[in-house]
């Protein structure tokens, strides 16, 4: 099998069916390095639903995805093995159903890598589960987003789609001294929000901590992924709604595009074995804003392997 993108010439990227970056549609038994997943769940949603509809309205706009990085000066398709492995099974009215089908999934990936396409937040617990189980020990956590997700049961729900990172230090998924999050900015319901957080030892990077003193700056404080297995969890909403107006609980004064880019690019991870971009809703997105945002976040991601 070859890990090639269909080509533009012989399809217009407006025609053909779509997979992600055109690339072709595998099983665990090809030889790829990294396999792109949907996991089209979003029923531990609190606002605005509809991030189910994400896979596809990713893999449709990844049809203007090239391969070619100008800042790395590299081919990433021509460098790394990467296909579409289709969607992973969920049960839409259950979540407990489909936290167990994600683990299993996940869990075929063995030695391979992968890369998934959420969804809300909460299928990034089972996916932290299906990690951990491969890596063997607690992942270094690299978290984009603008809430803490560390919340409280909600309606008596333990595993709504702002509770993950909570579940994933009490289960010691993640190491948290050695994890981070970026883009984190208020309201919050109070002070005590942040408790969890501080009191595991998560580094928090809020916007202020990204912009007030120039970026280059920032960027030379992010630390370093040089020990243990790394996982990153990009929820778009990280990203300002100017940059990513389709998702479900939008926050304003957020990250820039161009920011999260450059975020990305500033990492230096040795052993990277897994990554999310979750929470892109098509039916809020306008001109596919967060779509595209979401299939260059994940053409970043890509690079970073
Ligand atoms: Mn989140
Ligand atoms: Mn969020």
């Amino acid at each position: 099998m070859k890990f090639e993108q269909l080509s533009g010439r012989e399809f217009p990227r407006f025609s053909a069916i779509k997979t992600f970056f055109r690339l072709p549609l595998a099983d665990f038994k090809a030889n790829f390095d990294v396999g792109l997943v949907g996991v089209p769940y979003d029923g531990a949603v609190s606002y605005r639903p509809g991030a189910r509809f994400a896979p596809s309205a990713v893999r449709e706009a990844s049809s203007l995805g090239r391969g070619f990085h100008l800042t790395r000066a590299e081919h990433i398709f021509k460098k790394l093995k990467v296909a579409d492995l289709g969607d992973c099974p969920i049960v839409p009215i259950d979540q407990s159903q489909t936290y167990q089908s994600i683990e299993n999934f996940f869990a075929k990936f063995g030695q391979k890598k992968f890369v998934a396409v959420g969804g809300d937040h909460s299928i990034t617990l089972p996916l932290l589960r299906a990690a951990k189980k491969l890596a063997g020990e607690p992942l270094n956590l690299i978290h984009f987003d603008a809430h803490l997700d560390t919340y409280p049961a909600a309606w008596g729900c333990e595993f709504h789609h702002g509770a993950f990172l909570r579940h994933a230090i009490q289960e010691k998924l993640i190491d948290p001294k050695r994890s981070i999050q970026i883009g984190i900015r208020g309201p919050l319901a109070g002070a005590d929000d942040l408790d969890l957080v501080d009191k595991a030892g998560l580094r928090r990077f809020t916007v202020d901590d990204v912009r007030v003193n120039g970026l280059e700056g920032f960027l030379k404080t992010l630390p370093k992924m040089d020990k243990g297995p790394t996982y990153i969890t990009f929820d778009v909403d990280c990203l300002d709604p100017a940059y990513a107006p389709g998702t479900g609980t939008p926050v304003v004064g957020g990250l820039t595009t161009y920011e999260t880019q450059r975020i990305l690019r500033a990492f230096n991870i040795k052993s990277l074995i897994g990554a999310d971009v979750v929470e892109v809703c098509p039916a809020y997105d306008h001109a596919d804003i967060t779509s595209l945002a979401a299939v260059d976040t994940l053409f970043e991601i890509l690079c970073l392997f």
